[in-house]
This record gives C-alpha cells, structure tokens and sequence, in this order.
C-alpha cells in the first residue's frame, strides 16, 4: 500500500482545507519559482526521467509530448490546454483533484505552461461540473490575488494567465481535437490528426492538451523528482495513480495508489473487498467504458497498469475508472447500455461511426432482450471490426471494444440468453 508520505494528493477526500492556506500548509506552492528558473529543458527532462503517462486514458508519455513543442517561438504564442472535460463513464477522479486539491492544478498549469513556452492556459471544464468549477474558479482567483498568477507568476519573471471555460455537456469535447474546436466557439467537432496539436492546435498555434491528473502531478514530481516518481510501479508503467473503484465493491472510493498494484489489493485495502465475496465477482471494466470487460476470474491477480490490462487480458488501463459487476449483473444489458451511450455520442461526421453506432446499437437491443439469432453474435462481431480503425477519432474504436469483450467474454451468456428467448435479468 502507499505510504501517506508518498502520496501527491492529499486532500482527496476533502477533509482537508483546499484553500491557497491549506495547500501551501501541505507543501504545494512550494519553491515554484525555483523549479521555474531551472529553465525548460531540465522540466522536460525530469518529466521524461519520471516516466509519466498521460493519465487522460491514452498513457501517451507526457515528457515526450512536451517536447514535440517548438524550443522557440516563430511568432505564434504557444498554448497549454488543460483536458478537465471528464466524461469517460465510470471516471470521477480528475473531479476529486478539482474539488478538493485544485493548487496542484493551478500551480501545474504554471510549471508546464512555463515550460512549453506558453504564456497562457486554458482549462476546459465539463458542463455538468458545476461545484468543481467553483472551486478551481476559487483557486484560480487566490493564486492571482497571491501573485502566484498574472505578471511575474510566482516571482518567477514568467507572465502567465490562466482562463476557465465551461462546456455544455458533449461527450465527444472530451476528444482533444473536438475540445479545441469548442474553445474557438466551433461545434465540437474532432479534426483529423495529424497534424497533432504541437504543430497546429488552438488558433492554429502551437498547443499541448493534457489531462487534469497529468497536470497536477507536476509539481511534485519535480519538486522531488523525476527518480522518485519513476520508483513506483514498474518500467514503463511508472508513478502513482488515481483509481476510482465503482460497483460492487463494498466501499466505492476514489484513491491514489501505486501503479502496478494487484487488483486483489486494490480492492481488499481500499474497497473493503468485492460485495459477497470473491466468488461473486463477475466482470470488471478496468479502465473506464472505453475498454473491454475482463472476466471476474482473470482479474483477481491482474497488475493495475497500462501493459498488463491490454497485454495479458486484452483489456487496458485507460481512466483506471474500475468498474466492478457481480453475479447479479446482467452483463449484455450493461454493455448494451453503454452502446446506447456511444451511438448518443457519436458527433456523426464520419460514417463508420456514425451508422455503425446505430447498427451495432440495433443488434444489441436484440441480444439484451434473446429476440436475436445465434449467427448475429458473429456478425455483430464483424460490424465491431469495421468501424474500429476505421474512424476519425478514437469514439469508434471505443463503441467497438466494449462489445468485442462482451463477445469475447460472455458468448456462452448471450448463447444461452437466445437459446431461452430470455429477456433481461432483473435489477437486484
Ligand atoms: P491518442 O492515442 O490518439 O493520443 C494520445 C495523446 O498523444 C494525444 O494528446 C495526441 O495528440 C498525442 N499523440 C499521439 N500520437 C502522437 C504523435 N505521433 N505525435 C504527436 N502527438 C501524438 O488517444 P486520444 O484519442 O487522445 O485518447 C483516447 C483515450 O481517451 C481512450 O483510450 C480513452 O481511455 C480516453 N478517454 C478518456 C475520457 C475521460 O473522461 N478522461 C473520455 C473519453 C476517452
Ligand atoms: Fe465523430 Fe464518431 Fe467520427 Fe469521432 S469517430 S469524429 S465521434 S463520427
């Protein structure tokens, strides 16, 4: 388990003053201007010593984003966009940073922007994020009245402005490219890529979109350093990390945790164990609805990191949003609910995504009720095939990969559901 020492958020649970006060009380906003002066370079490096992972669900190393920024400016500024757009079902930890520890936030926009050469970031808030708005609204406003924000940021002779923007409640925004579209007051709508957002981003310039957890981890990092957050977890999975653990567990909790920690101990040190033992565990989602469902039996000792999830079980990390189901659950209908999400989602420009939503919907519905034949299971299977890759942004591959693990998992289920003209199994 980690120790409290080595814990980076640490007022999750708000419990905890999350004022500017208490921050600096806990050791944030410490030395800012001293890491700053140690110049762009020495970040980036320390970042990519760290091993950070963009914790957004891609695991895209953040260092190596970074660096993909121009060392000098042509004449465009240079933009640090802030990914606070938390949307992935099953996710609420980038909510727990922002409610209850928003100075590691703002204190990383600083550091990060710093060092990509931006003088201003924009953090791009969900619309049904109302409470967390105030607060990081709150956060942002100390920082400025401290001189921690605005001219000379922090004493560190960096100019820097930091601006909040609500969005209205689309899924897709959460798609950086779509993100960007909304903050230029388009429709959120995601752009082909590349180019990526380093080369022509927001107004076309220079941008970095990271996620909120990516971002708040940075001071700390660098403040204790690179060595010291790459000691945790294993190669190339390194750090601590937020789990939100939902479902049937007996204790739902949002917690920081090594990366690489067995699901076992996830859940037995945080959760309280699984609801009615382990034998009742069924399937988990363990990444958020982005990615395919494991069974509950090849879970008990997977290792919680990026290689492990989408190596060993097909599955992958994403959010770390843990969703556990036990017997009781009704498996096809929980897949098939989030295929209604998706096709709902789906912002319709590109045709794969946009009919094969609604196709692989329609056959859902079929199997979630036994109406289906035994031959669609496979031909469901095969629309699967056809929209993942096959699309502009990663929305496609993510209604895709529910169902392949549902298929892939659970065929003698759907089989028997059909076989019995069953209907679904109801709520407990
Ligand atoms: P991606 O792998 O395409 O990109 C990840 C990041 O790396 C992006 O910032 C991208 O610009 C950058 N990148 C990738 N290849 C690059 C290259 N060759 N050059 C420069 N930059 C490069 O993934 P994505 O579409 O950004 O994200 C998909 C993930 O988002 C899914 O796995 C899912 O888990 C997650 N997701 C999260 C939420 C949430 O609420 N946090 C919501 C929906 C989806
Ligand atoms: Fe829009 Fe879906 Fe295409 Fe993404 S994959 S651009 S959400 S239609």
């Amino acid at each position: 388990m980690l120790e409290d020492k080595d814990r980076i958020f640490t007022n999750i649970y708000g419990m905890r003053d999350r004022s500017l006060k208490g921050a600096q009380a806990r050791g944030h906003w410490d030395g800012t201007a001293g890491i700053i002066k140690k110049g762009r370079d020495w970040i980036i490096d320390e970042m990519k010593k760290s091993g950070l992972r963009g914790r957004g669900g891609a695991g895209f190393p953040t260092g190596l984003k970074w660096s993909f920024m121009p060392k000098e400016s042509d004449g465009r500024p240079a933009y640090l966009v802030v990914n606070a757009d938390e949307s992935e079902p099953g996710t609420c930890k980038d909510r727990e940073i922002m409610r209850h520890d928003p100075h590691t936030l703002v204190e990383g926009c600083l550091i990060a922007s710093f060092a990509m050469n931006a003088h201003a970031c924009y953090i791009y808030i969900r619309g049904e994020y109302i409470r967390e708005k105030e607060a990081l609204q709150a956060a942002i406003d100390e920082a400025y009245d401290a001189g921690l924000l605005g001219k000379n940021a922090a004493g560190s002779g960096w100019d820097f402005d930091l601006y909040l923007t609500h969005g209205a409640g689309a899924y897709i925004c959460g798609e950086e490219t779509a993100l960007l579209e909304s903050l230029e007051g388009k429709k959120g709508m995601p752009r082909m890529k590349p180019p990526f957002p380093a080369g022509a981003g927001l107004y076309g310039c220079p941008t970095t979109v990271n996620n909120v957890e990516s971002i708040a981890v940075v001071p700390t990092i660098l403040r204790r350093g690179g060595d010291w957050f790459a000691g945790f977890g294993r190669q190339n999975n390194a750090g601590t990390k937020l789990f939100a653990i939902s479902g049937h567990v007996n204790k739902p909790c949002v917690v920081e945790e090594a990366m690489s920690i067995s699901f076992e101990e996830l859940i037995e040190t945080h959760c309280g164990g699984i609801r009615g033992g382990w034998d009742n565990l069924k399937a988990v989602i363990p990444g958020g609805s982005s990615v395919p469902c494991v069974r509950g039996e090849k879970m008990r000792d997977a290792t919680m990191d990026f290689d492990y999830l989408r190596g060993e079980l097909g599955s992958g990390l994403g959010t770390a949003a843990v969703i556990v189901m036990d017997q009781s659950t009704d498996i096809i209908k929980a897949i098939w609910r989030l295929s209604k999400f998706y096709k709902h989602e789906s912002c319709g420009q590109c045709t794969p995504c946009r009919e094969g939503t609604g196709w692989m919907m329609r056959v859902m519905d079929r199997l979630v009720t036994g109406e289906a034949e035994v031959e669609e299971i496979g031909m469901l299977f095969d629309v699967t095939k056809q929209v993942e890759g096959h699309t502009i942004c990663a929305l496609g591959d993510a209604a895709a990969w529910p169902i392949q693990g549902l298929i892939r998992n659970f065929r003698d289920e759907i089989e028997d559901r059909i076989k019995h003209k069953r209907g679904p199994i109801a709520a407990e």
